[in-house]
């Protein structure tokens, strides 16, 4: 029995457990994770401290012709097991995930330029395979030959309160009504951009997790990835 190195694209809504199953996966595997939104997310951060975006303005104009000064770079933490999101050398994990980045961030991440800036990079990140990559549009415009497809759901309602205890957990001062609607405008902007929607790619598997205990999805994933790399 041969076991190849292949690609594993997850896409689909926000806060879906995309990143939880990713992570368990490049564990399980061995593989490298990926987490495409905290690229957008450290864009977005760039933006926000260069005053080029805020809640009521967006001069896409000006983050366009700095694209080239974002330096975007994930360093491996062992003491999480996973990589951390490095803008222009400085750690910003913590600073990304916040609901003031939530909520702008689908706006930057609209912008073709930056898309095309992200998915290049993306691509060079999965030329040697042995990858999981989640994001809006991987199975669809970064690696639409990906080995595997994923597509994840899960009712509005269990996204928020999931995005919800992580914000709380993390000591952040948000409302649960904020964050139901930040998940809901993310997912109607992200779906109805003109470029790269998030859709799912016709051969994705869909994935509605709204009442799949972790142990049972990931099961039924990694089945499917058996399926794929042993031949
Ligand atoms: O995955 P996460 O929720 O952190 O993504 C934040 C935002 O980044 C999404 O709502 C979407 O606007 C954008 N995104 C994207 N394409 C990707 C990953 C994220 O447009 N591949």
């Amino acid at each position: 029995m041969i076991s190849t190195k292949i690609i594993i694209a997850i896409d689909g809504f926000s806060s879906t457990g995309k990143s939880t199953i990713a992570k368990q996966l490049a564990k399980r595997l061995n593989y490298i994770y990926v987490d495409t939104g905290a690229m957008y997310r450290a864009v977005t951060l760039h933006a926000m401290n260069r005053n080029y975006v805020t809640s009521d303005f967006f001069d896409s104009t000006k983050l366009i012709l700095d694209l080239d000064n974002i330096k975007l770079s994930f360093v491996f933490n062992p003491e999480l097991g996973f990589a951390e999101m490095f803008l222009n050398g400085t750690n910003v994990e913590k600073e990304i995930r916040t609901i003031q980045v939530s909520k702008l961030v689908s706006k930057v991440a609209a912008i073709p330029q930056v898309r095309r800036k992200l998915v290049h990079e993306q691509q060079n990140m999965g030329k040697e395979k042995g990858i999981v990559m989640d994001g809006r549009d991987i199975g669809t415009v970064v690696f639409p030959d990906a080995e595997l497809k994923l597509f994840m759901t899960a009712s509005a309602d269990k996204r928020a309160t999931r995005r919800y205890k992580e914000l709380l957990d993390r000591g952040d001062d948000v409302n649960y009504d904020e964050v139901l609607q930040n998940v809901q405008e993310r997912d109607r902007i992200d779906s109805t951009r003109k470029d790269s929607p998030l859709i799912k790619a016709k051969d994705a598997v869909e994935f509605d997790n709204s009442d799949m205990g972790l142990e049972e999805q990931f099961d039924r994933i990694m089945s499917l990835v058996n399926d794929r790399i042993t031949k």
